[in-house]
């Protein structure tokens, strides 16, 4: 019986993500879905709002919690016993950032172990940076995030003006 971490920035969630969410919840006993906070980069959405956006989305999923962490992700899993970081990957350049995340993480606690599940095709695109743009330009994310996302992207784009974003 294995508990896991799936941490991200999830600024905001999408169906990318979710996939993984679905597939990483049905192999481990526990999975903690966990919003890494870094107060020097400020996204579109807080953190609290991705928190947020997330609980909806997971709620109904019994085996399946979401956390805010503004320490390491290592610590956060060793100190809730959870022994695997889940990390999805949709590219080779994303391979080898993940790659290098996990050899350090390896070296902050060799108790953790890092497995990568591969994008599912049809989201192999799916990255929240695109997805904020588009939104700013008002285009058509339906196939991209889950309905709640897309209503909170619409009205951040009322707040900050069409074409512009934060990052
Ligand atoms: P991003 O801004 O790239 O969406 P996150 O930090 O929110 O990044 O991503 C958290 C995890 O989810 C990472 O392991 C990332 O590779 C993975 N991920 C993000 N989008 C997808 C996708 N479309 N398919 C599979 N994995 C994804």
């Amino acid at each position: 019986m294995v508990k896991a971490v799936f941490p991200g920035s999830f600024d905001p969630p999408t169906y990318g993500h979710l996939n993984i969410i679905d597939r990483a919840r049905g192999i481990f006993e526990e999975l903690y879905v966990v919003v890494a906070v870094n107060r020097q980069k400020s996204g579109l959405f807080s953190p609290e709002e991705r928190f947020a956006l997330l609980q909806d989305l997971l709620s109904p999923y019994k085996n399946v919690s979401v956390h805010l962490c503004d320490t390491l992700i290592v610590n956060f899993a060793r100190s809730h016993g959870c022994r695997v970081l889940v990390r999805g990957v949709r590219s080779v350049p994303d391979f080898s950032y993940e790659f290098e995340l996990s050899i350090m993480n390896k070296g902050l606690d060799p108790w953790i172990e890092t497995i990568f599940m591969p994008t599912d095709p049809k989201y192999f695109v799916l990255r929240s940076s695109a997805i904020k743009e588009l939104a700013s330009f008002d285009g058509d994310l339906s196939a991209m995030v889950p309905p709640n996302v897309a209503a909170a992207l619409r009205e951040k784009s009322k707040v900050i003006g069409p074409g512009e974003q934060s990052t």
